[in-house]
């Protein structure tokens, strides 16, 4: 399968950089986007829940399966699957959850959080923890 035919399936789907997105993880409550998804040169699509949902489940609830991450083109060839996260792409999700964290800070300065907002500045702070524990664990 494509990528864009796998985000295609996805909520909240934005862009990090060229082949890597995050979007609303389908197989829990994700208020915000914490599913990360990667395109590797070869056509696989690495998937990777940080909220630590199995990629199997993740997998169960858009009705796919492993091999829906393989392209045509991959499953010609029988190399080891790397799933591992580079260190610089935990470092780019940290960072756009530390923004999100900083900028709801500030608000808090000058009044009381929403509800959604403090979620949202949990949900961000235990991203930041559990990429940290990606990084040492990979
Ligand atoms: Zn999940």
């Amino acid at each position: 399968m494509r990528a864009e035919e796998f985000l295609s399936r996805l909520d909240g789907v934005k862009s990090l950089h060229s082949g890597q997105w995050m979007a609303r993880c389908p197989s829990h409550d994700d208020s915000t986007a914490s599913l990360g998804i990667r395109e590797e040169a070869d056509g696989r699509l690495l998937i990777k829940c940080f909220a630590e949902c199995s990629t199997q489940s993740v997998l169960e609830s858009l009705g796919l399966t492993f091999s829906d991450l393989f392209t045509e083109r991959y499953l010609g060839h029988h190399k080891p699957i790397n799933r591992r996260w580079t260190p610089r792409a935990i470092c780019e999700l940290m960072g756009a959850s530390a923004s999100n964290v900083a900028l709801l800070w500030e608000r808090m300065q000058n009044r009381k959080l929403t509800d959604e907002e403090f979620a949202i500045f949990r949900s961000e702070l235990q991203n930041i923890i559990l990429l940290g524990n990606e990084a040492l664990n990979g």
